[in-house]
């Protein structure tokens, strides 16, 4: 029997509809995980030409097997931590950018602020958030981005390289390098992620090589995303034109547009040799760190492939947020 004076005394119809709410969540959760179990029970069972298949084979099969439509690269300027929790005109632009393709099925991120000795990727399940700075507001500090890893992703990363032996990396996660520009592609951190490190002991020919090695990656639906800086010395920053808008050093700026020349021709091995390339660079480029991620997104253009800067603008004088999308 319904009882109405339950429902006459808005209070009480209130945590009762809530009361109800929690059950439907509880009774459906419940029918999902029976129609799990029921599934994997079915799976354990089933021969499949004599071999019982595994739910993480299935998973590493639709990974290797599923051809998608060819996925662009990108190279972002990530400049301050802050930009994760600022809103301003490059996180527009990280946003933008991000709803220009589809959803990749997982993210390989190479990150300005991981050096090792040798090449690793990150293997495990679930990358812990990377709070690697000092002195900002805590709100960066509580900021999670709870993005999954890809244990098979970083497997078959490790197999299609033959340059280096990649190593399995149970310990980093992710640095900001990577959440506080991915956070901004993929808010609801829906899409795993794994970094790659840069090799400190390497050249950059190697970076370069070794980049090249990934291409096949972007037709199984991986995004691969270099993530550092093209311009980036932090000893020279105007701290007094922080907030003055587009603020580039002489040098910063003749560095920047010889950059930029150089990606809009294809001529790579500019970027390769930036050693070479007279006094700006070597301002613009005083540590490889930041700078390297953008030969990896380089060596990962085809013939085909469209060019888009984006986010281009120097800040504080000695940054330049310029961002490329590949493809
Ligand atoms: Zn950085």
């Amino acid at each position: 029997m319904l009882n109405y004076s339950l429902l006459r005394n808005p209070s009480n119809y209130y945590s009762g509809a809530s009361v109800f709410a929690n059950y439907w969540k509880v009774f459906n959760l419940g029918k999902i995980y029976m129609r799990r179990k029921r599934f994997l029970q079915a799976l354990s069972i089933l021969p499949i030409a004599g071999v019982v298949m595994k739910l993480n084979d299935l998973y590493k099969a639709s990974l290797e097997m599923d051809a998608t439509e060819k996925m662009p690269v990108l190279f972002l300027g990530h400049g301050s931590p802050m930009n994760a929790i600022e809103e301003n005109e490059f996180v527009s632009g990280f946003r933008k950018v991000g709803a220009s393709f589809q959803k990749p099925k997982a993210i390989l991120c190479i990150s300005a602020h991981w050096e090792t000795k040798g090449t690793m990727v990150t293997a495990m399940e679930k990358p812990i958030t990377i709070h690697d700075f000092g002195g900002f507001t805590q709100a960066l500090f509580d900021v999670q981005y709870p993005a999954a890893g890809s244990p098979e992703l970083a497997q078959q990363t490790k197999e299609m390289v033959s340059r280096t032996d990649i190593g399995l990396d149970q310990k980093w996660g992710l640095d900001h390098g990577a959440w506080s520009v991915i956070k901004h592609l993929y808010p609801n951190a829906d899409v795993p992620v794994i970094q790659m490190s840069l090799d400190y002991t390497q050249s950059p020919q190697f970076h370069y090589e070794l980049a090249k090695e990934l291409s096949s990656l972007r037709q199984k639906g991986i995004l691969i995303i270099g993530s550092g800086n093209m311009v980036h010395n932090l000893r020279m920053i105007a701290w007094d034109k922080l907030n003055t808008d587009s603020y580039g050093f002489d040098w910063a700026l003749e560095a920047s547009d010889k950059m930029k020349k150089a990606i809009l021709n294809e001529d790579h091995q500019t970027l390769i040799n930036y050693r070479s390339q007279g006094k700006a660079f070597d301002l613009s480029i005083p540590t490889p760190e930041h700078y390297l991620p953008l030969l990896y997104s380089l060596a990962l253009q085809d013939k085909s492939d469209s060019i888009d800067l984006f986010n281009d603008k120097a800040i504080a004088g000695s940054l330049t947020m310029t961002s490329v999308k590949i493809g």
